[in-house]
C-alpha cells in the first residue's frame, strides 16, 4: 500500500491542535493529529478551562444556596458540600467533551496518531517526517519511551504542544504542593490554602475554594493582583476578594515553601520588607506556564525560539518553511484556549491557501472567571497613555444597573478607554456579573471599529447587564443615563 503523505501533521490535541485539525479537514486537507495523552483535549479540557469553570459553577450555586432564604427558598437547612459529587460532575463534563472531540475527529476523517511526536529535521523534497515515540501516562506528566514506533509524513507540520505549570525552584508537586493538575484531583476540599501567584489561574482557584469555605491567602510578587489587567480592575478585585475574606498580599516575595507534619509552611517577605510565615493545609503554585518545546527536537529545524517560546510570522509560520506553531508555545501571545484555537485556524488557512486574518494582540478577550468575573480587551488606560493617546474614559458601576440588582450581584463596573480625538474604542475593562460574556460585545465593536458615538446609540435590551455597556459608552461623554 502506498505510504500516506498528509497535507498537515499536527502535534498536540489541545485547543490549538484540534481546532486546526477540524478546520483543515473542512478545507479538504488530509490531516493527521498526533497526541501523546490517552485522550484529546489538552490542558484546557483536562486540567484547565473546563474543569475549573465546572468547579466555579458549583461554587456559584453554593454561594446562592448559603443565602437561599433571601431568595424565598426555605426548608433547605444547612447545605452540606458533597465534594465527591462535585468532582464526579466535573469529570462527567470533561468526559462528555472528550467524547465530543472524538466524534468530531471521526466525522472529519482526521487520522489520530497516538504517541509522542519528535521532529526529524527540515522537509526533504517538500515532505516533513515526524517520528512517533510511544508514551504512557497523561498529559503534562506523560512519560515518553525513547523508541521510535512509527513515522508520519506530511507536507506541513503544526506544532501545538502547549504548556506546563512552572514550579518554584526546588519544589516538586505532590499532595500538598499543588499545581493546576493536583488541585483539580483533590479528594477533599482543603480548609486552608495558600496561593502563590495572583494571575488568572491563582485567583480562580482562590475564588473557588474561598466559596467552599477555605481560608485563602494569596501571595503575589508584583504590586497588584491580576497584573495584566487595568489598574482599576486589580484594585476592585482585591477590594472584593478582601470583602469575601480572602487574604490578598501583593509585593510578597516567597522565600521558602516547606512541608509540615500536617500541611505546608510558606515563608515570605511582605511589601514592607518584613519576614512573614503562613501555614495552611495546601499550597498552590500558580506562577505561570512554560512552553512545551523541549523534547520535540525543535533544534533540528530553523525555528527561532524566544525563552522557549516559538517565534512566528502573521500566518503562524516559523522560520522553517512549512512548520507552524500555534497556541501556548507561541512567543508574544497570551496563553489562552481561544488564542490557541484562532491561531490554529490561521495556520491551517495559510496551508490551504485560503484567506485569513492574522491574530491581533489588541483584539484578544481576556477572561478571569472569579467571583466577581473579569473580562477585558485592548489597551488598559495606562497602556493607551503610554502609546501617546489622549485618553477619554467612561466608567459605569453595576450598582446602577437594574439586572445586576435582580441577579443580586451589583459590585464592579464597566470601564471604556477611548481616544479623545475620534472616539475610537481602545480598550474595555469589565469587572462584575457576567463580565466574561459581556466582553464579547466589546471585542466585536472594536473589531468593526465602532466609535463611542455609534455605540452610545446602539440599542441594548432592557433589563440586561449589557445596558451597563451602553451606560459606560455614554459615560465617556459624561452622559450615562443610570448614574
Ligand atoms: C487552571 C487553568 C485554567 C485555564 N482556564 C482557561 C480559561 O478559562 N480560558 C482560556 O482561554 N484558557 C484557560 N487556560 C489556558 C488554556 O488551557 C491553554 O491556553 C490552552 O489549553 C492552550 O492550548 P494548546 O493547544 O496550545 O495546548 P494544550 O491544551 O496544552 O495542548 C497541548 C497538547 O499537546 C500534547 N503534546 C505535547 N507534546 C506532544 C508531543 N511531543 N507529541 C504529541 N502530543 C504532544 C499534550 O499532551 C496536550 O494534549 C487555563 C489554563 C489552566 C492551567
Amino acid at each position: 500500500m502506498a505510504e500516506t503523505i498528509y497535507d498537515v501533521a499536527i502535534v498536540g490535541g489541545g485547543p490549538g491542535g484540534y481546532t486546526a485539525a477540524i478546520r483543515g479537514a473542512e478545507y479538504g486537507l488530509k490531516v493527521a493529529l498526533i497526541e501523546k495523552h490517552a485522550k484529546l483535549g489538552g490542558t484546557c479540557l483536562h486540567v484547565g478551562c473546563i474543569p475549573t469553570k465546572a468547579l466555579l459553577f458549583n461554587a456559584e450555586i453554593w454561594d446562592h444556596m448559603k443565602h437561599a432564604a433571601d431568595y424565598g427558598i426555605d426548608g433547605i437547612g444547612t447545605p452540606q458540600l458533597n465534594w465527591a459529587a462535585v468532582q464526579k460532575r466535573k469529570t462527567a463534563i470533561v468526559d462528555k467533551h472528550v467524547k465530543g472531540l472524538e466524534f468530531l475527529m471521526r466525522k472529519h476523517k482526521i487520522a489520530i496518531i497516538a504517541g509522542c511526536a519528535r521532529l526529524t529535521g527540515p522537509a526533504v523534497d517538500g515532505v516533513h517526517t515526524v517520528d512517533i515515540l510511544s508514551a504512557s501516562g497523561t498529559g503534562e506528566t506523560s512519560q515518553v519511551a525513547s523508541q521510535v514506533t512509527s513515522q508520519v509524513r506530511a507536507k506541513n507540520v503544526i506544532l501545538a504542544t502547549g504548556s506546563a505549570a512552572k514550579l518554584l525552584p526546588g519544589l516538586v508537586a505532590d499532595d500538598r504542593i499543588l499545581t493546576n493538575i493536583e488541585i483539580l484531583a483533590l479528594t477533599e476540599a482543603p480548609k486552608s490554602l495558600i496561593v502563590i501567584g495572583a494571575g488568572a489561574v491563582g485567583v480562580e482557584f482562590s475564588s473557588i475554594f474561598r466559596s467552599f469555605g477555605a481560608e485563602v491567602t494569596i501571595l503575589e510578587f508584583l504590586p497588584r493582583a491580576v497584573p495584566v489587567e487595568d489598574e482599576e480592575i486589580s484594585k476592585e478585585l482585591t477590594r472584593l476578594f478582601k470583602k469575601r475574606g480572602t487574604d490578598v498580599n501583593t509585593g510578597a516575595k516567597v522565600e521558602k515553601v516547606e512541608k509540615t507534619e500536617t500541611g505546608v509552611k510558606v515563608s515570605y517577605t511582605d511589601a514592607n520588607g518584613k519576614p512573614q510565615v503562613k501555614e495552611a493545609e495546601k499550597v498552590l503554585v500558580a506562577v505561570g506556564r512554560s512552553p512545551q518545546t523541549g523534547g520535540i527536537n525543535i533544534e533540528s529545524i530553523k525555528a527561532e525560539l524566544d525563552r522557549g517560546f516559538v517565534r512566528v510570522n502573521e500566518a503562524q509560520e516559523t522560520a522553517e518553511p512549512g512548520v507552524f506553531a500555534v497556541g501556548d508555545i507561541v512567543a508574544g501571545l497570551p496563553q489562552l484556549a481561544h488564542v490557541g484555537g484562532m491561531s490554529g485556524m490561521v495556520a491551517v488557512a495559510k496551508i490551504a491557501g485560503r484567506p485569513f486574518r492574522p491574530v491581533r494582540r489588541d483584539r484578544i478577550p481576556s477572561c478571569t472567571y472569579t467571583e466577581p468575573q473579569i473580562g477585558s480587551v485592548g489597551l488598559t488606560e495606562a497602556q493607551a497613555k503610554e502609546k501617546g493617546h489622549t485618553v477619554k474614559v467612561g466608567k459605569f458601576p453595576f450598582a446602577g444597573n437594574a439586572k445586576a440588582t435582580i441577579v443580586d450581584n451589583h459590585d464592579g463596573f464597566v470601564k471604556i478607554v477611548s481616544d479623545a480625538q475620534y472616539g475610537e474604542i481602545l480598550g474595555v475593562h469589565i469587572i462584575g456579573p457576567q463580565a466574561t460574556e459581556l466582553i464579547s460585545e466589546a471585542v466585536v465593536a472594536m473589531d468593526l471599529e465602532g466609535t463611542v458615538d455609534e455605540l452610545m446609540f446602539t440599542i441594548h435590551a432592557h433589563p440586561t447587564l449589557s445596558e451597563a455597556m451602553l451606560d459606560a459608552y455614554g459615560a465617556v461623554e459624561g452622559m450615562a443615563i443610570n448614574a
